[in-house]
């Protein structure tokens, strides 16, 4: 039955599991507490964590689906991982869902994943481990359709173990949680909390919010906007890539809300695209003007980002 189902809806199912299999691993090893720490560049680290859930997720999602094309933050390593860390169970609320028709005829060739097996690795080696999540993102036909954002730690402080799973397929909606609207009335912008730089901070100013919350990774922030902590994602930089924003592009585009660059074109995921996202990072939530918000951002900052 469940084999029968279609392929979005089956690959959604089992991206969860493999999400959640891989925060079990991040949390292994963290309370291990060799972290294994890689400079990869600029403020830019890598720890066992990454590049073991990593391992996880693509060992689990190619060994159900041969030939499927699979980009991960942590490029091609070996792929060799123990036995009991392939999951290959369907997530039971996923795969009883009703499948949008528009997916039923897609096929694996019209499908890119994108993992990033831990977003927010600066968070994690400095103990903000709510900062922390796993981002599975389905692109078809170049479009972000379905995400899973996993937090191996929400809530973790009052005994929680399992974190949380959000997931959202673009025309059924999101999923583990209730999306919230943000307070109306103000302007609450979240943003990166370790890459700003003058132009990250020339775009806030110019968007004069009443608040700014500073977090770390592309997941966590966007769950911000879906939870109504704040009112957009606003990231005046080169630096996300397309496995940040997929996933959490498609979340947010499930729950009814827009990301874009900071020219307020759409970025595209198909299995050739450049892995920097030059224009930045623009996010508003449902029911938000995103072009008037978008107008504000001053010409010189997006001169920055071409
Ligand atoms: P942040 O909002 O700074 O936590 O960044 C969100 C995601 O983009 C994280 O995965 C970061 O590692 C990545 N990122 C943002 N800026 C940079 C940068 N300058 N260099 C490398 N990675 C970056
Ligand atoms: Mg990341
Ligand atoms: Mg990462």
């Amino acid at each position: 039955m469940a084999q029968n189902a279609p392929l979005v809806l089956r690959l959604l199912a089992s991206s969860v599991t493999a999400a959640n299999r891989a925060g079990k691993i991040i949390r292994d090893i963290m309370t291990r507490g060799d972290l294994g720490i890689v400079d990869k560049g600029v403020n830019d680290l890598q720890t066992e964590a990454d590049r073991s859930a990593q391992r996880c997720i693509i060992a689990s999602l190619s060994q159900q689906y041969p030939d499927l094309t699979i980009i991960g933050e942590e490029g091609a390593n070996s792929y060799e991982v123990p036995s009991d860390w392939i999951v290959t169970d369907y997530d039971k609320t996923v795969i009883s869902k009703d499948c949008p028709h528009e997916y039923l005829s897609i096929t694996k060739d019209d499908i890119v994943v994108w993992v990033d097996p831990l977003d927010g690795t600066s968070e994690y080696t400095q103990g903000l481990l709510e900062h922390v999540t796993v981002l599975v993102g389905l692109s078809i036909k170049g479009k972000p359709i379905a995400g899973v954002i996993h937090q191996p730690y929400y809530d973790y402080k009052n005994g929680n173990l399992l974190g949380r799973t959000i997931w959202g397929l673009v025309g059924m909606g999101v999923g583990g949680f209730i999306p919230q609207d943000p307070p109306a009335g103000k302007l609450i912008v979240t943003t990166t909390r370790s890459h700003s730089d003058g132009t990250v901070q020339k775009a806030l100013e110019a968007l004069s919010p009443d608040e700014i919350i500073r977090v770390g990774g592309a997941g966590y922030k966007v769950l911000m906007l879906i939870e109504g902590k704040a009112h957009a994602y606003v990231f005046a930089s080169k630096g996300c890539k397309k496995w940040d924003t997929c996933a959490p592009e498609a979340v947010l585009l499930a729950s009814g809300g827009k990301l874009t660059d900071m020219h307020g074109f759409p970025y595209s995921y198909g299995k050739d695209v450049q892995h920097p996202n030059v224009g930045g990072v623009f996010a508003t939530v449902k029911g938000f003007d995103h072009e008037k918000l978008l107008s504000k951002i001053p010409q010189e900052v997006k001169d920055k980002l071409k």
